[in-house]
C-alpha cells in the first residue's frame, strides 16, 4: 500500500477482534461509576491551544513537544486534547456547573493525542477514561477515587498485578520552598545531571526527581526531601487519606518521588503501577489540582480527578490471561437455509428469535451457498449452533439443530419447540 494511504503512526485501528475486550473494560468501568453516582460528560476532541498552555503548564513535556497543534481555517491555533481534564475544567466553568460551590461528579471516556515515541503502551493516539470530582475538598474524596479504583481492578481480575503509589505535593507555597532548596542543591551539582534535568532545573525542576538516570537518582539520595517542606494542612490531609484507604482495606506505598508531569497537581497525588508491562506501567494516574479551575478564569474550586490508560489496561487484561472466556464468542446460533422457500421461512424464523429472545445472538446466512459452505461459514462465525433449514425441514415446520463445539448429536425440533430449546441452552 503507498504510505499516504497508510495510519499515521502510533495512531491504532481497534480491529472487529479486538473490540470485545474494549467494550468489556468500558462497560465495567461505566457501570461502575454508574454505581458511585457519577456522570457522563461527552466534551470536545479540539479546543483552543491556549486551554492547554494555561493549565497543562508552559514548560511540560506535553505542551513543549508533545501537542497536536494547527491554525484552523480562521487562523485559531487548535490543539487536539492530550487529555481530558482541561477540556472538562473548561466546560464546567463555561456552563457554570462549579459555581456555588454545586459538587460535580463527573468521568469521560475517549482518544487523546500526544507525539511521543511510539512503543509497547505508548501511542500517538490513545484512550483514557477519567473521572474528575468539583468542590469536595477533604481527603475523603481523594479516598473514594482510590477505592473505587481499586473495585474495578477487583472486578477484572487485576489487584494482583497492581500497587498503589502515593505521594502529596503539599500547597503551591510549600512546593515554592521547596523548590528553591532543591535548585541550591542541584545547582552546584549541575555538571553531575544529566542533559534533560540540567534543563529542568530552570524550567520544572521537581520533575528532576523522576528522571531515569541512575547518576541522578543518585545524586538526589541527599538531596532536600519534600516532606521536611510540607505544610501543616497538606499533612493532615494526606494523613486523613492514608487512615481512609486502611479503613477500607486498599494497599499502598508511599513515593515520595512520585510527582507527575502536569503543572496542576497539589497535595495528593497517585498513580496505579504494574510490572506487567515493561516500561509503560502507570495505567492509571490522578491528583488534586485545587487551582486550576481559579487558574482557568473560575471561583477557587477544590478538585481532584485521574485518568486510565485504556490501552494498557487492555494489554494487562491479555497479558494476564484476564480477558472473560465468553468474549471470544459473539454469535449463539447461525441459520443455514438451502433454497429460496427455506431462506424466506429462515428470515421469519429468525426475527420470530428476536422477538422472543432478545439477547440471543443470531446470524442468518447471507449470500446462499452448498450445505458444506454454510456450515463452513457457521463454524468460522464461533457459533454454538447451527440451525438448519432445507426443503423438507420447511414443509413440517421444523429445522435441524447441529452442535458446532462438541459432538453431541444433531437433533430436528418443531419452530414452536425452538425458543424454549435456546432459552434453556444459553441460559437466557
Ligand atoms: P507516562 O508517565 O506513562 O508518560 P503520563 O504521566 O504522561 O504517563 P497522564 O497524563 O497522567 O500520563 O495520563 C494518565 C494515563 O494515561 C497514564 O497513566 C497512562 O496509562 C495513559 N497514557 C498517557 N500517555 C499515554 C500514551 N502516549 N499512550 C498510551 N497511554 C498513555
Ligand atoms: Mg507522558
Amino acid at each position: 500500500m503507498s504510505k499516504n494511504l497508510q495510519a499515521i503512526r502510533g495512531m491504532n485501528d481497534i480491529r472487529p477482534n479486538e473490540s470485545p475486550v474494549w467494550r468489556y473494560l468500558e462497560a465495567q468501568v461505566s457501570g461502575l461509576l454508574d454505581t458511585y453516582g457519577y456522570s457522563q460528560v461527552r466534551l470536545p476532541i479540539v479546543e483552543f491551544t491556549e486551554l492547554f498552555k494555561r493549565s497543562i503548564g508552559e514548560v511540560t513535556d506535553i505542551v513543549e513537544k508533545e501537542m497536536y497543534t494547527f491554525a484552523d481555517r480562521n487562523g485559531d491555533l487548535l490543539t487536539l486534547r492530550p487529555e481530558g481534564t482541561a477540556g472538562c475544567v473548561r466546560a464546567m466553568l463555561e456552563h457554570g456547573l462549579t459555581g456555588g460551590g454545586q459538587v460535580q461528579k463527573v468521568w469521560y471516556n475517549g482518544p487523546m493525542f500526544r507525539h511521543e515515541r511510539p512503543q509497547k503502551g505508548r501511542y500517538r493516539q490513545f484512550h483514557q477514561m477519567g473521572v474528575e470530582v468539583f468542590n469536595l475538598a477533604g481527603p475523603d474524596i481523594d479516598a473514594e477515587l482510590i477505592i473505587l479504583t481499586w473495585r474495578l481492578w477487583g472486578k477484572l481480575g487485576l489487584r494482583d498485578a497492581v500497587t498503589l503509589e502515593l505521594n502529596t505535593l503539599g500547597t503551591s507555597e510549600a512546593r515554592a520552598r521547596y523548590r528553591d532548596a532543591l535548585v541550591a542543591y542541584l545547582e552546584v551539582r549541575r555538571d553531575q545531571l544529566d542533559e534533560d534535568s540540567q534543563r529542568r532545573l530552570t524550567t520544572n525542576p521537581l520533575r528532576i526527581l523522576d528522571s531515569k538516570n541512575a547518576d541522578t537518582q543518585a545524586l538526589l539520595v541527599d538531596a532536600p526531601k519534600l516532606d521536611a517542606y510540607l505544610d501543616e494542612e497538606s499533612k493532615a490531609h494526606f494523613a486523613g487519606l492514608q487512615a481512609r484507604l486502611q479503613a477500607a482495606g486498599v494497599p499502598y506505598v508511599i513515593n515520595s518521588k512520585l510527582v507527575r508531569g502536569l503543572d496542576y497537581y497539589g497535595k495528593t497525588v497517585f498513580e496505579w503501577v504494574t510490572d506487567k508491562l515493561g516500561a509503560q506501567g502507570t495505567v492509571c494516574a490522578g491528583g488534586r489540582y485545587d487551582g486550576l479551575v481559579e487558574q482557568l478564569g473560575g471561583k477557587t474550586t477544590p478538585a481532584v480527578g485521574f485518568a486510565m490508560g485504556v490501552e494498557r489496561l487492555v494489554l494487562l487484561l491479555e497479558t494476564l490471561e484476564a480477558v472473560p472466556a465468553e468474549l471470544s464468542r459473539s454469535v449463539d446460533v447461525y441459520l443455514a437455509a438451502f433454497g429460496e422457500p427455506a431462506e424466506l421461512a429462515a428470515l421469519a424464523l429468525a426475527e420470530r428469535l428476536r422477538d422472543t429472545l432478545p439477547s440471543l445472538r443470531v446470524v442468518v446466512n447471507a449470500g446462499a451457498g452448498s450445505f458444506k459452505s454454510q456450515l463452513k461459514k457457521a463454524d468460522k462465525s464461533g457459533a454454538e449452533l447451527a440451525l438448519i433449514l432445507g426443503d423438507d425441514e420447511l414443509a413440517q415446520e421444523q429445522v435441524g439443530v447441529k452442535p458446532l463445539r462438541d459432538d453431541s448429536a444433531q437433533q430436528t425440533m418443531s419452530w414452536n419447540d425452538l425458543p424454549s430449546f435456546l432459552a434453556n441452552r444459553f441460559g437466557l
